[in-house]
């Protein structure tokens, strides 16, 4: 297809959901010269793309040799450049720190399984050193340090902030004359062999491909001429935030299920819980109260705080991780991200897009 083609609206690329993910992926293919159209059920990136914690962390996620883990490594890899490139267009930062993680033992037993764990993350390819207990007090004065038995640093594990990711999307999908359909839902798409008739809650319309990237409810989209849409369901999370001085802590610190972050707001973040309870939005006291629970067991001096504010989120689980090609070269999927989507949203976007322009010939 030549450069003229590619920009008729006719020959646009149609992209369901406008998360981190397809809006990820219209960035990437509106640069590489594709007349783009997101059309998004509610409000740009306002499900799990702004519930997410923001942590980039192949030392906090992988540990077993998977297809995710070169995927994680990668994206993490590519980070840098992608936050880079938005701010350039947003002309304003992105809260991206490359800050570190550190996971902590506090029992022998607790150590050992950071070590045997961190000498499988070796073999993948991620770094991580033990720190003594004595020395976490010094770089982490606020971390309970009682029967701590010592640590294990990550320094490449890093944070950002979603939200600030999705408005420099919004404006890089803007700055490249993506059309932006919100309050519109794709209720059915029919794959022919020249193209896709795309039915939205506004009407029909024909594109070259579509990609379904509507996160946890990527499977609603009822599809015809092509294989079955693999299943997605969504996996309830909470997360709750402290105001807190900046600084408080300046990594990530994490033990067993319990993750603590701070924004470069001051809002420290205390995650997560899954629940299987479909798309049910209540946010529940109990886990609240666990969660707080929780975090002042790590951050003594946060057991006289009540955490300032308590959200959800539904997370795209699916058995496999989903990024490319569907049955036809008109349909591509990228969904099932789970825990890791605003991790992996820079390779999502590059894998998408690479198949499409193999599959409908740009290059
Ligand atoms: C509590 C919690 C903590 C998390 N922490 C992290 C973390 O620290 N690090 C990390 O990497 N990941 C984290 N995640 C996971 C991450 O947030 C998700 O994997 C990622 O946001 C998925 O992005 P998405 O674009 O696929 O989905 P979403 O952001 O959910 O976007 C899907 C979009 O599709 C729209 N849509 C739905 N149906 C349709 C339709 N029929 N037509 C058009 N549009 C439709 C929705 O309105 C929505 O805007 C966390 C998630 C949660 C819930």
């Amino acid at each position: 297809m030549s450069e003229a083609d590619r920009r008729r609206p006719e020959h646009s690329i149609a992209i369901a959901g406008g998360g981190i993910i397809g809006m990820s992926i219209a960035w990437r293919l509106a640069r590489g010269g594709w007349a783009v159209t997101v059309y998004e059920r509610a409000a740009l990136g306002h499900e799990a793309s702004w519930a997410g914690a923001g942590m980039l962390s192949p030392g906090g996620e992988i540990d077993t040799a998977s297809p995710l883990a070169p995927l994680a490594i990668e994206s993490r890899r590519l980070y840098p450049a992608f936050v880079r490139e938005l701010e350039e267009t947003l002309g304003s930062p992105i809260d991206y720190q490359e800050c570190g993680g550190l996971d902590l033992a506090y029992s022998p037993a607790e150590l050992d399984a950071l070590k045997d764990r961190a000498k499988r993350q070796s073999d993948l390819g991620i770094a991580s050193k033990p720190v003594a207990a004595g020395q976490v007090s010094t770089f982490w004065p606020r971390v309970r340090t009682d029967k701590l038995a010592g640590a294990r640093f990550y320094p490449g594990d890093a944070i950002v902030n979603p939200r600030d990711v999705m408005s420099a999307l919004a404006a890089a999908c803007r700055a490249r004359a993506v059309s932006v359909v919100e309050s519109c839902s794709v209720c059915r798409a029919r794959i022919s062999p020249n193209e896709v008739a795309v039915e939205t809650a506004h009407g029909a319309q024909n594109h070259s491909a579509l990609v379904i990237a509507a996160g946890a409810w990527s499977n609603s989209i009822s599809v015809s001429g092509t294989d079955p849409l693999p299943p997605v369901e969504p996996a309830k999370g909470h997360l709750i935030g402290y105001q807190q001085p900046q600084q408080t802590c300046n990594t990530i610190v994490r033990h067993g299920h319990i993750y603590i972050l701070q924004r470069a707001n001051g809002l420290m973040i205390a995650g997560s819980s899954v629940e299987r309870v479909g798309f049910d939005r209540d946010i529940q006291p109990e886990i609240i109260h666990s969660l707080a629970e929780r975090a002042g067991f790590l951050f003594p001096h946060l057991r006289d705080t009540t955490p300032s504010e308590g959200w959800i989120g539904f997370r795209p689980a699916s058995e496999t991780l989903h990024m490319g090609m569907w049955g036809s070269p008109r349909l591509y999927l990228a969904y099932g991200h789970y825990r890791n989507g605003i991790l992996l949203a820079p390779v999502t976007a590059e894998r998408v897009s690479a198949a499409i322009n193999a599959n409908l010939g740009m290059r």
